[in-house]
């Protein structure tokens, strides 16, 4: 019987960046990076930060406790190819931030829905 043939999703993570609206964070606060250890990611996403550190010289990191190896006293090091996550925390009425931050609109809850289930389809698409 002939293999499935894999068709990837027709949508690019950067359309699905796209989705999500802009956090309004408190100035200099990195405590949503200081709980979670390194954020949960894509194949896509690990290969995108893996050449985004190989192209400085940097090296992938483990997370040892619940601090984001990523994260400097500056900030997010890898911001540019931040994962979903750390880019949806605090946009919608589930992942509300803890000292009140949000963007100019939260996501409403279907919209959410749609993004997380297009997120899902990025589990399995590899680089
Ligand atoms: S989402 Fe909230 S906890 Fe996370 S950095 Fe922004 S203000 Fe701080
Ligand atoms: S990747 Fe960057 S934004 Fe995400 S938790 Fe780590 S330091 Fe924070």
């Amino acid at each position: 019987m002939p293999r499935e043939s894999y068709n990837p999703p027709d949508f690019t993570l950067e359309d699905l960046y796209g989705m999500i609206p802009q956090m309004q964070c408190i100035d200099g606060c990195t405590d949503c990076c200081r709980r979670f250890g390194v954020p949960s990611r894509t194949p896509l996403e690990d290969a995108r930060i893996r050449a985004y550190l190989e192209a400085r010289g940097r090296k992938v990191l483990q997370a040892s406790g619940t601090t984001c190896p990523y994260l400097s006293d500056q900030g997010c090091t890898i911001y540019p190819v931040r994962p979903f996550t750390c880019r949806l925390f605090g946009t919608s009425p589930n992942y509300r931030c803890p000292h009140g931050a949000r963007p100019l609109e939260l996501l409403h809850e279907d919209l959410e829905a749609e993004i997380f289930a297009r997120y899902q389809d990025f589990f399995s698409h590899r680089a």
